[in-house]
């Protein structure tokens, strides 16, 4: 025991409870990313279904848009390096929103993020 009411740190019971708590914490996160995922796949189906039935558009028009989108940012990977597309191409300055149509600082066109 320490004088004068210190406590030598959480016991071994306290911290089994707040590792309990964070693994549920955790669940929780995980399927409520789940649900939201699930959402955004359902609402991206339906998109595509609308664009193939109004507009003609085919699977292959996607996978090539897919692919095209891939390369944007030098890496054919499946991923797109969001990184990368916070620095204006002409300038190298980083934009200053994700919704900036042109550079703050050179004027130069900029798509968008995450729109
Ligand atoms: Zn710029």
């Amino acid at each position: 025991m320490f004088p004068w009411g210190m406590r030598a740190g959480p016991s071994s019971v306290e911290v089994d409870l707040e590792a309990r708590s964070a693994a549920r914490s955790a669940v929780t996160e995980v399927d409520n990313l789940r649900g939201r995922v699930r959402t955004l796949e359902f609402a991206l189906g339906a998109l595509w279904l609308l664009m193939k039935e109004r507009h003609g558009y085919t699977d292959q028009d996607l996978a090539e848009a897919i692919a095209r989108l891939d390369a944007e940012d030098g890496k054919i990977d499946g991923e797109i390096s969001v990184e990368s597309q916070l620095e204006c191409p002409q300038c190298g300055r980083r934009r200053l929103t994700r919704a900036s149509l042109k550079c703050s600082y050179c004027g130069a066109p900029l798509t968008p993020l995450g729109m």
